[in-house]
């Protein structure tokens, strides 16, 4: 793989309160990196993919960055600005790495917030060391940027406990999840109230519960998932009755801002690839990097790509430090998965015909980057965020 610089710019000596942890970390990335470009993984089976990945990610201890200390991870609570940085360097290598890594995180998250004690020990160090794969199940065919129209409902049941009934869609790690977070309504509107919404854990082979796969233009197990009555014990509801879009709210919080992180990891490989061939090539006579017109290219998206990479970190540090806004994630993910885009494309444009070859990196992350601008929340989405916070705020 084309070598991409390091994240953390010691000219800028910190990003954070203590760099001191997070360059240790920078180092093992890189040994990671490097390893994995020496044993490639065949990416055409996702889910044999994802378990190998997160096998692998266990082995070199990153899965302790996505619970905390109590449950074997690497700080007393998630560190965003790490999260970050495993994902940039992650993501240089492959989308699939990352997703097994972040979806991690992303799916035991509510667990960490709102589990029992019993179930959090039970769970999370299962996650850490690699032996539950985790998956976070929120959006429905009629309830994806607006969560709150949600169908699945949780029904309370006479001995305690609720039954799920329902459908989500679009699940990251369906086709190979052990373990699964969702959240359904748990009293609706026409019976007077508020709706009300609920957080609740279940495994992955719990009876009532069957995956049909989908597939998506980069490499990712994802599918829909459908509750035909499934039993949930009290023991495994999340947070309080009611607590469920919070919680749901909290992780992605901290979420939002890591995949700022890896879009801005897919923007260096391709900024590493165009170079590299802009310097290689030669036409006219020399190498198309002596063309004026491609240096400026290459200039204007590097700006871009920098500027994306502060948004990311400084939302992250903030967030590290309590003082995060809703707007600051907000800019982070739209900033870094908009100009990763405009970057990628540009590294594509480079390449000429070689940039859109099937199997060569800059194809790959063409398609990689782009549902970056959809999960997590749209960019339209974020917008409404920054808009809110500049109108009303
Ligand atoms: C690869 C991938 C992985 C995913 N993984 C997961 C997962 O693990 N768990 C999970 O729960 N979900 C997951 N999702 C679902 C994802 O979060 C949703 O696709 C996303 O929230 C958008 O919902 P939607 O697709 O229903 O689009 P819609 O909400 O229908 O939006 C369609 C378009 O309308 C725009 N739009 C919507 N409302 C407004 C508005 N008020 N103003 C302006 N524009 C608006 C949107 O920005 C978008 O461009 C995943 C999706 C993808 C593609």
């Amino acid at each position: 793989m084309i070598a991409a610089p390091r994240v953390l710019d010691r000219r800028l000596g910190v990003i954070a309160g203590d760099p001191e942890p997070l360059r240790a970390l920078e180092d093992r990335l890189e040994a990671f990196a490097a390893a994995f470009a020496d044993a490639p993984v065949d990416e055409r089976d996702e889910v044999a993919a994802t378990r190998t990945y997160v096998a692998r990610l266990a082995d070199a201890e990153l899965l302790r960055h996505v619970v905390p200390a109590r449950w074997g991870g690497a700080s007393p609570q998630l560190q965003t600005t790490a999260l970050c940085l495993v994902r940039q360097w992650l993501a240089r290598s492959s989308g699939a790495l990352d997703s097994a890594f972040v979806m991690q995180g992303l799916g035991s998250y509510a667990v960490t917030l709102g589990g029992r004690d019993a179930l959090r020990d039970a769970l999370l160090p299962e996650v850490v060391a690699g032996r539950r794969i985790c998956a976070f199940a929120l959006t429905e065919p009629e309830a994806g940027s607006d969560v709150a129209a949600m169908r699945t409902t949780a029904i309370p049941q006479p001995g305690g406990g609720v039954r799920l009934h329902g459908e989500k869609c679009f699940i990251s790690n369906a086709p190979c999840a052990d373990s699964y977070v969702v959240f359904a309504r748990e009293r609706d509107a026409g019976d007077g109230g508020k709706p009300r919404y609920g957080a609740f854990w279940l495994p992955g082979d719990a009876p009532g519960l069957t995956v049909e796969p989908v597939h998506v233009i980069a490499p990712h197990p994802i599918g829909t998932v459908r509750f035909d009555g499934v039993e949930i014990p009290e023991a495994h509801r999340l947070g309080a009755p009611g607590d469920g879009l919070k919680l749901a709210f909290s992780t992605l919080d901290v979420f939002r801002i890591s995949v700022g992180g890896a879009a801005l990891g897919f923007a260096d490989r391709a900024l590493a690839e165009a170079i590299a061939h802009l310097q290689r090539r030669v036409q006219f006579g020399k190498p198309l990097a002596q063309q004026q017109g491609l240096r400026f290219a290459i200039a204007e998206v590097a700006a871009d790509h920098v500027a994306a990479q502060m948004l990311v970190y400084r939302a992250a540090a903030l967030r590290d430090q309590g003082q995060a806004r809703p707007e600051d994630s907000a800019l982070a993910k739209l900033q870094a998965t908009e100009s990763a885009q405009r970057v990628i494309d540009r590294a594509v444009q480079c390449l000429g015909g070689l940039g859109v070859t099937v199997g060569s990196p800059t194809e790959r992350l063409y398609r990689e980057i782009r549902a970056l601008r959809i999960y997590e929340g749209t960019s339209e989405i974020q917008k409404l965020v920054i808009a809110r916070a500049l109108f009303e705020g």
